[in-house]
């Protein structure tokens, strides 16, 4: 006999937050010709990033600095603000989960919008929080005033709210955002996730602030920076929260290779810049080819477009005869997302070969 599970995983709904493309790979016994499911960036690391990882290989006998302390010190000159009011973690999901540790006792409830991003409710559940949806609108855009309103409502701690939005890549701009946090009821905490802020305009972001009691912003090195595969993202809040997020943490989650690949990125800005280019021609292109096809798209100010299929049904179809042509894509499973099918911004030759694959695909309804 093994002891009982807790009471929180024993009432815990199965969830998988997200089937990998490897999982799917061994479920269908071949590989993937194009891999454009994950918004991973298909533009590689900075080339500054690869020199350092080199440099580092030789080291990974030892353990990282527990303080990410270059990290922290880089990213806090970056944000103009101190290194202790910045927290590192492995990618924005592990940041998610301190968060949620932090603030959620059992049956808590937790706002978020319906279908958003799934691992913040992945968290949230594993610390036996109860979460609040608010639909999408009709436009597919973040609902803002009805969230503020449902945390007022049921005096929500914690607020989920990710712009740039995946799965739709809307984006509110800072007066939309300054007027939710107003909107906001005392003693709520904003989840600000912008794991696409550098596909934004900067100007349109709100300014990041150390002393704002309100808001964590989190960011990451795994959209832009091209580094998904080593893990590494931060959330800039009030030192009193990082203090509090200290306790807590892992502290060697966040591996040498990949603390001295973020600092050396971060040092690179042409090469951050260059990849937000090429992602906003793709984005482009992918307009063109929705045009071309006859399938509305939405505005998308991240690394991916979502393409309207018209319904569920119909989207479901076109992710399946994708995925038998050898394309890995994703869509949204909750409405009025669902008839959408989401595809990542490739290289110039995986955007040709997706338009090849669509058309063909597209050509057997
Ligand atoms: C990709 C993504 C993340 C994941 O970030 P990691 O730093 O890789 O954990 C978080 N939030 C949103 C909205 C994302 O799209």
């Amino acid at each position: 006999m093994t002891p009982p599970f807790t009471r929180i995983l024993r009432d815990m709904p199965a969830m998988t937050p997200f089937v990998g493309p490897e999982t799917l790979e061994r479920r269908r016994g071949a590989t993937f010709a194009l891999r454009l499911g994950a918004n991973e960036s298909a533009f590689g690391l900075s080339p500054k990033a690869r020199a350092a990882l080199t440099a580092e290989i030789g080291r990974t006998n030892w353990y990282c600095d527990p303080e990410h302390w270059e990290l922290r010190s880089a990213l806090a000159a970056q944000c103009d603000v101190k290194p202790e009011n910045i927290v590192v973690a492995e990618g924005i999901d592990g940041v998610l989960g301190i968060v949620v540790r932090a603030f959620t006792e059992p049956g808590d409830t937790i706002v978020t919008s319906a279908g958003a991003y799934p691992t913040f409710n992945y968290h949230v559940l594993g610390y036996g929080g109860r979460l609040d949806f608010v639909p999408y609108r009709e436009d597919c855009r973040n609902d803002l005033e009805a969230l503020a309103a449902r945390a007022r409502a049921t005096g929500a701690k914690l607020l989920y709210l990710a712009n740039p939005d995946n799965p739709t890549g809307t984006f509110h701009g800072r007066a939309a955002i300054e007027d939710l946090l107003a909107r906001m009821p005392e003693g709520c905490l904003l989840l600000l996730d912008e794991a696409y802020a550098e596909f934004a305009p900067a100007h349109e972001l709100p300014p990041i602030s150390g002393e704002d009691p309100r808001v964590i912003r989190l960011r990451t090195f795994s959209k832009a920076h091209g580094m998904a595969g080593l893990r590494v993202g931060y959330g800039v809040a009030t030192t009193r929260l990082i203090d509090a997020f200290n306790r807590i943490r892992m502290h060697f989650g966040v591996g040498r290779l990949a603390q001295v690949a973020a600092l050396a990125s971060l040092g690179d800005d042409d090469f951050a810049a260059g990849v937000v280019r090429e992602v906003a021609r793709g984005r482009t292109e992918y307009e063109a080819l929705g045009r071309e096809l006859g399938l509305n798209t939405i505005p998308s100010l991240t690394n991916f477009v979502p393409f309207d299929l018209a319904t569920n049904e119909k989207s479901d179809r076109v992710l399946a005869r994708l995925a038998e042509r050898g394309v890995f894509v994703r869509k949204p499973g909750i409405a009025p997302l669902n008839r959408f099918v989401r595809i990542t911004v490739g290289t110039g030759p995986e955007r040709a070969a997706l338009a090849e694959t669509l058309r063909a695909v597209l050509r057997e309804f």
